[in-house]
């Protein structure tokens, strides 16, 4: 098992965003009301893994048209709350240089994830919860039209006891990439746990900004579910100390792990 992590440039936030506690507005993440000049700089990331014969790219990060043209890319009400910092060499496309992917993951589909898949073929399948594309077209203040125009496949989750919120998918069948279902940070957020010879790694999208959210517990600003947030801390808190577990990856954590 092999997974790179590409970092796609970076976001300016709010400072609510990667901890909740940080502002007492409920909206603070969205930077409603704060000067610009206090918003912090986090990573955009998305990561290219080799498992089971899988040549996978886990969210597509900030497109090219992030960095050439964000506004337009965007919108205003997107770019207002998360503003791309890049330079369009470092989206996903330019830096894979053309290398094979099977499939793209989609932890969720908020824009700092879905905007580089229109970098990518429509041949490539792009797997997504019914559950989030479902909320993407309902919410839109926050995911705007950037996920739609790409026919996701629908993950088929079925019951599954031992998952953290009772639905897990075996996604190829041969036990190398499982998903999960997490309501936690949207209405269909899914992690995706990458199995090889006795070891497995986490990719767990939004659920989490750093290793302190689940080991502190720190809440991140945006939710779809905080109670449900915190039980997914708490199960990812326990797999992170599964003596198999080789790595937790997160989107948008300072640190590359
Ligand atoms: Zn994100």
């Amino acid at each position: 098992m092999e997974i790179e992590t590409i970092r796609t440039g970076w976001t300016l936030v709010s400072s609510a965003v990667p901890n909740r506690s940080t502002h007492r507005f409920g909206l603070a993440y969205t930077g409603l009301f704060q000067r610009r000049s206090r918003r912090i700089k986090v990573p955009v990331k998305c990561f290219y893994v080799q498992v089971g014969g899988h040549r996978l790219l886990v969210d597509a990060g900030w497109s090219v048209q992030a960095a050439d043209h964000p506004l337009r890319h965007l919108g205003f009400g997107l770019w207002f709350a998360s503003e791309p910092v890049m330079d369009a060499s470092e989206a996903a496309r330019n830096q894979l240089k053309g290398r094979p992917i099977d499939a793209i993951l989609m932890t969720h589909l908020d824009c700092d994830h879905v905007s580089g898949l229109q970098d990518f073929p429509d041949e490539i399948p792009v797997y997504a919860s019914k559950a989030e594309v479902a909320y993407a077209r309902k919410a839109r203040p926050r995911y705007g039209s950037l996920a739609e125009g790409r026919d996701y496949r629908q993950i088929p989750f079925v019951d599954d006891a031992s998952a953290p919120f009772g639905k897990a998918c075996d996604l190829f069948g041969d036990g190398s990439v499982t998903a999960y279902l997490t309501p936690t940070h949207s209405a269909g957020s899914v992690i995706y746990k990458m199995a090889e010879g006795g070891r497995f790694s986490l990719l767990v999208g939004d659920n989490g900004y750093s290793a302190d959210s689940w080991e502190k517990g720190l809440l991140p600003g945006p939710l779809y579910d905080a109670n449900n947030m915190r039980a997914c801390l708490a199960w990812i808190r326990r797999q992170a100390a599964d003596e198999s577990c080789a790595g937790v990856y997160c989107a948008h954590d300072p640190v590359d792990r």
